[in-house]
């Protein structure tokens, strides 16, 4: 199997599993009880936010635990609307995430405005609109670290030199930068930030949500004094685990791992664009996360490819996991300004730890002739490209 498609979910790492097996037998106990089972795994649980919250720069009381990444955005957006009722006013990206950019459509049925600033060719957020969208009524601005279908890294601390200007909170989704650039609260500059276990090795139903300290934040589910009421119900110990082991592996080898998938990534590239003929490249030729590609090949649908490609086990996809069910061509490959026939034709390379040279290898032996196959039996016109 190849499996290039680290950005919809990464395998769990060794250690992480080693580390999830050890604890799950003998700490059962609830994190709340008082008694020493349960207070163990409370410490156990608090070291992982320690340690996570070192790798970001924050101090461990900063960091909430949440069940995914996407709760730790819909939490950020709404805990934060919500503790400024005066403001009834949000700014995010065209190209965000779904957990960012349905919060959004949420926000707009409760009567709130929202502006979706738009992005260039290349995927970059337009600051002078994102300016000029501010007004006193503005309580917070959420753009993504980097974008999860084209890689494009945006211009955070531009954004938040901005904001702060105006007095306007930051929020920036990170999971897909977590692990593979570097991210760190205090040089961003943000007040929230939200990471997934699952894109770093770690176990899927976990995430974070880093709350600058002093930030006014309203709590996202409400019951118990878990997570210092700001996200009732007992914690996912098993889970939170997990995702505390492969921040520890991260921290160890992220450098290391960086260098090499993006060597590996940069002969992907250069091999597609060699091999196969009238292809595009999408997203920013530099400032991107260099492990993910995403390339138009003009004339093809790219689940004809995608689903090509799975019979010889080699696994890719054709933008994010979460609109890959429906019919929607990919907002983000609209946003950038492609034709909605070209989007149809994009499929992502996301590549991660565990890809060898022989997987490029085994993918720049089959796509070109999986694409020269499907373009003989499609009406494909190079000149219409
Ligand atoms: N934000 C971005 C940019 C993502 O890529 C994803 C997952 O694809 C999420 C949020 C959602 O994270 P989770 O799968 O943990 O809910």
């Amino acid at each position: 199997m190849v499996y290039l498609d680290n950005n919809a979910t990464t395998p769990l790492d060794p250690q992480v599993i080693k580390a999830m097996a050890d604890f799950m037998p003998t700490h059962f106990g609830n994190p709340s009880s008082l008694y020493p089972i349960g207070r163990k795994v409370k410490e156990i649980i608090n070291g992982g936010r320690e340690l996570i919250a070192s790798v970001l720069g924050a101090h461990r009381s900063e960091i909430v635990f949440t069940g995914s990444g996407t709760e730790a955005d819909n939490f950020a957006i709404l805990g934060v609307m919500d503790a400024l009722p005066d403001k009834r006013e949000f700014i995010t990206s065209a190209i965000e995430h779904p957990a960012v950019l349905r919060t959004g459509q949420y926000l707009e049925k409760k009567g709130y405005k929202v502006t979706y600033v738009p992005v260039d060719s290349q995927g970059v957020v337009d600051l002078d609109f994102l300016s000029d969208a501010i007004t006193p009524q503005t309580a917070l601005i959420s753009v993504m670290h980097a974008n999860n279908e084209i890689g494009t890294i945006q211009p955070i601390e531009k954004i938040v030199e901005i904001a702060k200007k105006k007095g306007v909170l930051v929020h920036t989704d990170a999971v897909q930068t977590f692990g593979k650039i570097e991210v760190n609260v205090d040089k961003l500059g943000v007040d929230l930030l939200s990471i997934s276990a699952h894109k770093v090795y770690g176990p899927k139903g976990v995430g974070a949500l880093y709350i600058r300290k002093g930030t006014n934040i309203y709590p996202f589910v409400h019951g118990g004094h878990q997570e210092r009421g700001l996200r009732a119900g007992t914690e996912n110990t098993i889970g939170i685990v997990g995702f505390a082991e492969a921040v520890r592996v991260l921290k160890e080898r992220w450098k290391k791992d960086k260098e090499r998938v993006e060597k590996l990534a940069l002969k992907l590239k250069e091999g597609i664009e060699a091999k196969i003929p009238q292809v595009k490249f999408n997203g920013h030729p530099e400032n991107r996360v260099k492990s993910t590609l995403n390339f138009a090949f003009p004339g093809l649908e790219a689940e004809a490819i995608l689903l090509a490609l799975a019979t010889k086990e080699i696994y890719v996809s054709t933008g994010s996991a979460c609109s890959e069910e429906s019919e929607e061509v990919s907002h983000v490959l609209l946003g950038i300004g492609l034709k909605p026939e070209i989007a149809r034709s994009c499929l992502r390379f996301s590549l991660g730890r565990f890809n060898s040279e022989e997987d490029i290898e085994i993918v720049l032996r089959e796509l070109p002739e999986i694409i020269a196959k499907l373009r003989s039996i499609s009406a494909f016109h190079p000149e219409e490209a």
